[in-house]
């Protein structure tokens, strides 16, 4: 994209506006950090969201609602119990970027290494879209394509609703990069519910060794009604290959990935079950 003007809407409803009058002519501008990855060089209006008062995080009820233009940096900084957020947000890029990058941009051009729709998918998040009126979409529906196409219309992402753990509810999210700010050359996050030491319900996702970020429903299907394990979770995470093909990177063959897909299941798996029993109360 070539940016080529500029407009700062004073509401959500004129930023909707604005788009639609500009229809491909226009674009949402959050932090601008994607602009480095798209490769066309159409010439486009910004219509910035950054003044509209979505940079927040509050909690409501049984979900913590995240402005959609809220700083990566913002969310890792954050903290409130059971939180699991932070994690993933300080593995991603640089200082810098985490500062000006936003959820809104992560999720609404996924790009294949992008991490947060990995940890979306597996907590089970809800994405609020602004259309004239809000509505909200499950994380399995928002992702099921890229969600780009869902805001041609002058639609704006407004939050992000992430599910609050409650007792014996466990999270584990882990990428494993080359060098620190890398890209992923795969990122896995994993929710446990357990009883006692049986695994209620699992919830998987992966992302960047494959195409688009998506769950693993073999891998969860092994799981439920176990015991959690460390061989369970072996035996779960072997399965890994019968729910997407996993790509080469950087190098690495296919076989490679798949490989690091397993153990880095296994790793998401530990971390997930030793946060459930870290937090029963
Ligand atoms: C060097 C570098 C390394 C990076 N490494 C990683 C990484 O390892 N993992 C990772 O996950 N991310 C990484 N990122 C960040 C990621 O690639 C995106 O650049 C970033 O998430 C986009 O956020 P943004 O706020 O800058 O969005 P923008 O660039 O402003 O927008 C991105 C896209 O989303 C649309 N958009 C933005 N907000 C909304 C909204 N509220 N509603 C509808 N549409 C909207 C825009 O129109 C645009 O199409 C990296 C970025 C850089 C520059």
């Amino acid at each position: 994209m070539k940016l080529c003007d500029f407009i700062r809407p004073a509401s959500l409803a004129a930023a909707r506006d604005n788009l639609r009058e500009l229809g491909p002519k226009g674009m949402i501008l959050a932090g601008g950090t994607a602009l480095h990855f798209m490769q066309d060089h159409t010439p486009v209006t910004a219509v910035d969201i950054t003044r509209l008062g979505l940079s927040f995080i509050k909690q409501e009820g049984n979900y913590y609602n995240i402005g959609a233009t809220t700083p990566l940096a913002d969310i890792q900084r954050y903290r409130a119990p059971r939180w699991a957020m932070h994690e993933i947000c300080r593995r991603i890029s640089t200082h810098q970027i985490r500062n000006i990058s936003t959820i809104g941009g992560n999720i609404c051009r996924v790009f294949p290494w992008a991490d947060l729709p990995v940890i979306l998918l597996a907590m089970d998040a809800r994405m609020v879209i602004y259309s004239g009126q809000e509505e909200e979409f499950e994380a399995d529906e928002y992702f099921k394509t890229q969600p780009a196409k869902r805001f041609l219309d002058g639609n704006i992402l407004t939050s992000v609703k992430v599910p609050v753990l409650h007792a014996h509810h466990g999270f584990g999210s882990i990428k494993v990069t080359r060098t620190d700010a890398a890209f992923a050359h795969v990122t896995i996050a994993a929710f446990l519910e357990l009883d006692g030491n049986q695994i209620k319900s699992a919830r998987m996702a992966a992302g960047s060794a494959i195409p688009f970020p998506r769950r693993l429903p073999t891998v969860e299907a092994a799981l439920v009604g176990r015991e959690a394990t460390p061989a369970v979770f072996k035996e779960a995470a072997s399965k890994a290959g019968e729910d997407v093909t996993w790509r080469g990177r950087e190098g690495m063959t296919a076989d490679y990935s798949r490989h690091l897909a397993e153990v880095t299941i296994l790793d998401a798996l530990e971390r997930a079950a030793s946060f459930a029993r870290g937090r029963t109360e």
